[in-house]
């Protein structure tokens, strides 16, 4: 268990987790930190498997923990097929078939994977109401810690309550050999949390939603160590990977401390989440979360930038402005990096800035433009200037190898 005190209403914060292991050969340490399970069932796809699963399976089979494993067709999607696949896998037939008795069922679910494999364990852990931890292959998401699964059902996406991982073991070594683009949607999805702090603090003073400031700075702490580390991935610096994964770690921490992804998730998210509804309701494959979200978050900020040259409203403009120097730093840093882009169709654009603003319940600079009679002229504005400062490039021409 994780615990904070607190000066906000709160009080006291505190998490279900018992083991963070952020280290070099962390995957070593597996079968000694779930040692106190006998029964576990490992989850992994065809890649997440090779880099790490085996190692795994032969630690646990070692130390005589191991139920069985399911190795899922790569590349996984968080999809309702995989969760029914993952429960049906679940349970193992006893030895002498019984009428009398259920199937046996696991004592723990192990997640071997990032995004897709751990969403998809986290619902079944939660609807069996077993234990579960994750082995990450890769730092591409704040999901790690995060108490919601994000899951494709049909052709829509649905945030389902869940709960969080009891141990999340990231292994360094592996972490660094991930792909590039794994890497990149990492720092995407970071990239995005001062425009979250800004709205939240926007929605505090507006009306008077709970806001707490410890978990708003950690927040910020978090994705400032992850943008210093940024233009050291490409390279596979182990600093920077520990940096990156450290911080997205800490900021799903703060989502379970907080009991809702608020602090972590504001208008960048909305936008780039409702780009990849698009995709899903098309029937397509979504990008990477946190390339959306990276050019959400880009898109943000100059709806940020725009607002705050035009308002006359002093105390928005004094919350908007603190934030203006972390925006010129972001803009500096896509000159490094180039955060390749996946929507650039202006009519596409345009309407996942305006679907954007009722993405989730939560109130945004989307909703505050939307108040004004002004959402649909600045969504036209801030195209052409989103384009012109920040577009170095589509994902597809960057990774036209890329598959999901
Ligand atoms: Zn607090
Ligand atoms: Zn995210």
């Amino acid at each position: 268990m994780i615990e904070m005190d607190c000066t906000c209403v709160q009080k006291h914060h505190c998490i279900p987790t018992e083991v963070i292991e952020v280290s070099e050969h962390a995957v070593e340490k597996t079968a000694e930190i779930l040692k106190d399970y006998h029964r576990i069932f490992m989850v992994a796809d065809e890649n997440t498997y090779e880099v790490a699963g085996k190692r795994v399976e032969c630690l646990l089979k070692e130390a005589g923990i191991l139920s069985h494993v399911l190795i899922l067709p790569a590349p996984a999607l968080p999809n309702a097929e995989n969760v029914g696949k993952v429960l049906m896998e679940a349970g193992r037939d006893r030895e002498v078939y019984d009428i009398q008795a259920w199937s046996l069922n696991p004592d723990y679910i192990l997640a071997v994977g990032s995004g897709s494999i751990n969403d998809t364990c986290r619902m079944v852990s939660y609807r069996l109401g077993i234990p579960y931890g994750v082995v990450g292959t890769a730092p591409s998401m704040d999901g790690y810690a995060s108490v919601v699964a994000p899951l494709l059902n049909g052709r829509r996406k649905i945030v389902y309550n869940c709960t969080i991982a009891r141990h999340i073991i990231i292994d360094l070594s592996i972490n660094c050999a991930a792909p590039y683009p794994l890497l990149l949607s990492g720092v995407g999805d970071m990239l995005g949390k001062y425009v979250a702090i800004l709205d939240w603090e926007i929605s505090r003073d507006r009306n008077g939603e709970y806001y707490c400031e410890k978990i708003a700075d950690m927040v910020l702490k978090a994705t400032e160590q992850c943008v210093q580390a940024a233009s050291g991935l490409e390279k596979r610096e182990t600093d920077a990977i520990r940096a990156t994964s450290e911080g997205l770690i800490l900021s799903g921490e703060c989502i379970a401390f907080c009991g809702s992804s608020r602090p972590a998730s504001g208008t960048e998210h909305m936008i780039g989440q409702t780009w990849e509804v698009m995709d899903v309701e098309e029937g397509k494959v979504p990008n990477l979360h946190g390339i959306e979200v990276g050019e959400g978050t880009f898109t943000a900020i100059e709806l940020f930038r725009a607002l705050y040259a035009e308002t006359e409203d002093q105390h928005l403009k004094t919350l908007i402005e603190k934030y203006l120097p972390a925006f010129d730093r972001l803009e500096e840093l896509q000159r490094t990096i180039r955060l390749p882009f996946t929507v650039t169709d202006k009519q596409r654009y345009v309407e996942g800035i305006l679907r954007g603003r009722t993405f989730r319940d939560r109130y945004t600079i989307l909703q505050y433009l939307y108040d004004q009679g002004k959402l649909e002229a600045y969504a036209d504005r801030v195209y052409d200037v989103v384009m012109q400062k920040y577009f170095y490039g589509t994902f597809k021409e960057r990774f036209p190898d890329w598959k999901a």
